[in-house]
């Protein structure tokens, strides 16, 4: 029901006490290893939500690759199109993450950036039996079109997270009926500094008019601002304040967030817009209790009534 194209990283994460300068060697005190992509990630969290969903990605010939794989399927996601280049390597993050919680971040997107417009239309069968098709930037922009695209004429229902930002033609606006993004993407998209709801609400009626059918604009702690959709709320923009929780790690919040909206849009489609936004944001925000990315996504630990 929910099919994502997009990135899958390893993310290989050291701690330090202090972050190394240039030229520098520092000892690490721990180190974990953790599947990650903000493709993977959306993927993973709407599977355990409880929707049956399918990948289309791209991983090198190597050990990352399978892991990769085998993750998706431990979490009952439809790997068949989740294919292996000899191309490339992997995707990788390699994270090294100090005592104060800072980190400096290296993505080598590898296999990711060899998934193509042609893998899109190999999995078109998939699409068009989908309910809601996921897409992101971390894969070549004009795969990402391929596939908002390719839904959108078959009229299956479309979110476009436009992270990482890079700036876009109004062609990808015009295939997507959901776009969700953060500030720092905003930013990039709209040229408005983004720092509370003021500016938020700004942001969100600059990227309406560039055509998708509404804006979903998350603010970290600060929630979120939206744009209505369909009758119930046309026109409207709204303020969801953000659940406060015990935060101890807000790494892939706005991936959960999104998974978590994939999920409600296909499996719980009576629910009013803003309800799933609401409920998608109670999920992300609970996820940031725990600490890790996809190792966060926990059924077990939301408020009953969610799903
Ligand atoms: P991203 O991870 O893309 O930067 P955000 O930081 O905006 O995304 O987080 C997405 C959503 O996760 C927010 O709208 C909110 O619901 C939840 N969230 C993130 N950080 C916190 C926090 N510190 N406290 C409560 N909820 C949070």
């Amino acid at each position: 029901e929910v099919l994502v194209v997009g990135s899958c990283n390893t993310d290989l994460i050291s701690y330090v006490p202090e972050l190394p300068r240039p030229g520098e060697t520092v000892s690490g005190t721990r180190f974990k290893t953790g599947c990650g992509g903000k493709g993977a990630n959306q993927c993973v969290m709407a599977a355990r939500l409880g929707v049956s969903t399918a990948m289309v990605a791209k991983v090198g010939n190597d050990q990352f690759g399978r892991d990769a794989i085998q993750n998706f399927r431990d979490n009952n996601v439809n790997v068949d199109h989740v294919t292996v280049t000899r191309e490339a390597h992997s995707g990788v993050a390699s994270i090294t993450v100090n005592d104060r919680g800072e980190n400096c971040i290296v993505i080598v997107s590898g296999a990711n950036m060899t998934l193509s417009p042609a893998d899109v239309q190999a999995a078109a069968h998939l699409i068009r039996g989908s309910k809601v098709v996921v897409c992101q930037l971390e894969v070549p922009p004009d795969t990402s079109l391929e596939a908002l695209r390719l839904a959108k004429q078959n009229g299956v229902l479309t979110i476009f997270n436009t992270a990482p930002a890079v700036p876009l033609s109004d062609d990808f606006f015009h295939s997507t009926d959901i776009l969700v993004l953060n500030e720092t993407e905003a930013e990039v998209l709209t040229g408005i500094p983004v720092g509370d709801v003021e500016t938020a609400k700004q942001a969100v009626n600059r990227l309406l008019a560039r055509g998708p059918g509404c804006v979903v604009l998350t603010l970290g702690a600060g929630g979120v601002v939206f744009s209505g959709r369909g009758s119930e709320d046309t026109d409207t923009l709204t303020h969801i304040p953000a659940e406060s929780v015990a935060t101890v790690d807000t790494t892939g919040a706005g991936d959960a967030f999104v998974g978590a909206m994939a999920y409600y849009l296909s499996r719980q489609r009576e629910l009013a817009f803003s309800e799933v936004v609401r409920r998608s944001g109670v999920i992300a925000s609970h996820t940031t209790t725990l600490p890790g990315t996809q190792t966060s996504y926990q059924v077990n630990i939301l408020p009953p009534g969610l799903t």
